[in-house]
């Protein structure tokens, strides 16, 4: 039951299939379970990382927006692990620059799966974390130049160290409501719905990283955002200076921060630095 136990969200492809085979080569001493909503393209992944000899890498099906499915996992890791050591919220979308869908559409899906869905996998497996856990959650550097774009009022609630999880999720809301309307820039938003998303993540993270310290300080655990640079994947596309490879780098650093590491924690961190935010 002790055994050492890695999920990755996301991870048939892209940043999150890099992010797996580097915790291989890394060294991770334990399972790590490859996890995608697609079964067949997550075994396909899963295969190819054991034709590389990396056989520590298990398959479990994880839709991120559907809360039963994070459920599914978490009984998962309980009944075979016991407990989480490493998670990587990675799985993320973005609409292509030239897509036709309303702002607004855009808004509601991009939220729903990149806050949502990493609020939700985070309500059912962050329980579960045992002693010298690590968790990464995947943002962007978009996150901080979408903060930097907002109104003054708004980089304020989103730069208070003390702002809830309640609050945070109903300024997500009110953006995607504003998306609808169109009168989000009136109102002090980025023209970004990805950008705006994933100043939802670096919020989350800090404000998850604070609610641990308050509640398992003694535990040692380490819990950060961060952005992978700008990666050659399905999502970025073949224009991007970093590969996936090289995109993993900072998630996996952050997954394997020795036991005993102080910090960083509640970071957003990129090529490995901490970012003010
Ligand atoms: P890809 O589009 O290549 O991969 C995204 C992965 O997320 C896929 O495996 C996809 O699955 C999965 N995914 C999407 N929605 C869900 C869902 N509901 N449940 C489970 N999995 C889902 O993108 P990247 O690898 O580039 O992106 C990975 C992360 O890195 C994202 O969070 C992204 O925002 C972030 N990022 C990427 C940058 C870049 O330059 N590439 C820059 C900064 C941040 P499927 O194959 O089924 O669609």
């Amino acid at each position: 039951m002790s055994k050492k136990v890695a999920v990755v969200t996301g991870a048939n492809k892209g940043i999150g299939f890099s992010i797996v085979q580097g915790l291989c080569k890394a060294g991770y001493a334990g399972d790590i379970i490859l996890t995608a909503r697609n079964e067949k393209l997550g075994q396909e992944a899963v295969g190819k990382l054991k034709s590389e000899g990396l056989n520590n890498v298990l398959f479990h099906r994880l839709d991120i927006c559907d809360q039963t499915s994070s459920e599914e996992l978490r009984k998962f890791l309980e009944k075979n692990y016991g407990g989480l050591d490493v998670l990587i919220n990675n799985a993320g979308i973005a609409f292509k620059a030239a897509a036709t869908e309303p702002f607004g559409e855009q808004a509601e899906v991009t939220m729903r799966t990149n806050f949502w869905g990493t609020l939700w996998v985070s309500k059912a497996l962050l329980p579960l974390l045992r002693p010298n856990a690590r968790v990464v959650n995947v943002s962007s550097f978009v996150s901080k130049r979408s903060l930097d774009k907002c109104s003054p009022e708004l980089q304020a609630k989103f730069r208070n160290p003390a702002i809830s999880e309640e609050e945070l999720c109903g300024l997500m809301g009110e953006f995607v409501v504003a998306a609808q309307k169109g009168d989000h820039e009136a109102k002090g938003w980025p023209n970004s719905a990805y950008g705006t998303t994933k100043i939802g993540v670096t919020v989350l993270s800090r404000i998850q990283a604070a609610v641990l310290t308050q509640t398992r300080a003694a535990d040692g655990i380490l819990l950060n955002a961060c952005c992978p640079g700008w990666v050659r994947t399905d999502m970025a596309g073949p224009k991007a200076t970093k590969s996936p490879e090289e995109g993993a780098e900072t998630p996996v650093y952050l997954a394997m921060l020795p036991t005993g590491a102080p910090a960083p924690h509640g970071q957003l961190v990129w090529d490995k630095a901490v970012q003010e935010w």
